[in-house]
């Protein structure tokens, strides 16, 4: 079966390494088909593409959009759509909107705990001024010796009801789906074992998803375990989804997963990319 990797970060959003980097390290790991997946952006799309093609690997183009759906945020990955498209880059650019003033309340909230300087902190490690994310602050934490590594932070700082957790209102989930339907993309359910659903929201969650337009699921991901990934190949199955696969990737200091570095989909399911065939680049 292909190694493909449809899920990763440049410092474009959270990630630490540059489109060039993934790409090569991409490359160097076996992958033959490849997407860049920053959260709510797409400007390192035409980067990817001309770095995939010295490297010799094919491409899709990518994107991970925030979504909040039933009280929760659920992230939306979509594939093959057309970068240069106007709907998409303004619906991405709303969604990005909110991010610097919510980063300086989370800055604020752990100030109250006796956390200063978190937002000159997290800028530090930003790479793009309007993609400031609870990653940034993580890596910020960490430097400071707050706490042992990331997952540490993320723990006791930045999730629900922790000092550092800013709730916050991303886009809808039609809207995601949209955006990236109308610009000739595929839509796709990124991680669902990653969000806290009761069984009736996450059969709400995919219910709506596809009629909406949504076309896939990640099976396989970095983010899953064996035993999830049985889980949503049925789900997947349940809901007639094509299947993706894809590592999540942002820094070789952080991630379990390496680029390219998963299990196959399991044999029934039918894969994103023999969905997008004419999108591949
Ligand atoms: P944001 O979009 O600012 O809410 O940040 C979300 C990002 O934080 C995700 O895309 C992950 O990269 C990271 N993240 C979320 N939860 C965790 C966790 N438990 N451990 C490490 N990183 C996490
Ligand atoms: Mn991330
Ligand atoms: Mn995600
Ligand atoms: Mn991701």
């Amino acid at each position: 079966m292909l190694n493909a990797d449809l899920h990763c970060h440049s410092t474009v959003s959270d990630g630490t390494l540059t489109p060039e980097a993934l790409a090569s390290r991409a490359r160097a790991n076996g992958v033959e088909l490849w997407a860049l997946t920053d959260h709510d952006e797409i400007g390192g799309q035409q980067r990817a593409l001309e770095a995939a093609r010295a490297e010799g690997m094919k491409y899709l183009t990518g994107t991970e959009i925030s979504v909040t759906f039933a009280g929760q945020t659920v992230h939306i990955v979509g594939l093959g759509f057309d970068h240069r498209n106007a709907a998409l880059l303004e619906g991405l650019r709303r969604t990005r909107g909110g991010r610097g003033e919510r980063a300086q309340e989370m800055s604020e909230g752990l100030a109250k705990v006796g956390i200063h300087g978190a937002y000159e902190g997290a800028l530090k490690y930003v790479g793009n001024p309007e993609l400031i994310s609870r990653t940034h602050f993580a890596r910020f934490l960490v430097e400071a010796g707050v706490c042992k590594d990331t997952p540490e932070v993320f723990r006791k700082y930045l999730t629900e009801g922790k000092p550092g957790f800013v709730p916050h209102r991303w886009a809808r989930l039609q809207e995601a789906v949209q955006w990236i339907v109308q610009a000739d993309g595929l839509a796709i359910i990124a991680h669902p074992a990653r969000y806290g659903f009761t069984p009736n929201e996450e059969y709400a969650l995919f219910s709506e998803f596809k009629a909406h337009g949504g076309r896939g699921v990640e099976v396989v991901t970095g983010s899953h375990s064996a035993q999830e990934a049985v889980r949503y190949a049925e789900t997947a199955l349940e809901f007639g989804l094509a299947a993706s696969r894809g590592s999540d990737f942002h820094s070789p200091d952080e991630s379990h997963t390496d680029l390219g570095a998963l299990p196959f989909l399991p044999g029934q399911l039918t894969p994103v990319w023999e969905l997008l065939a004419d999108r591949i680049q």
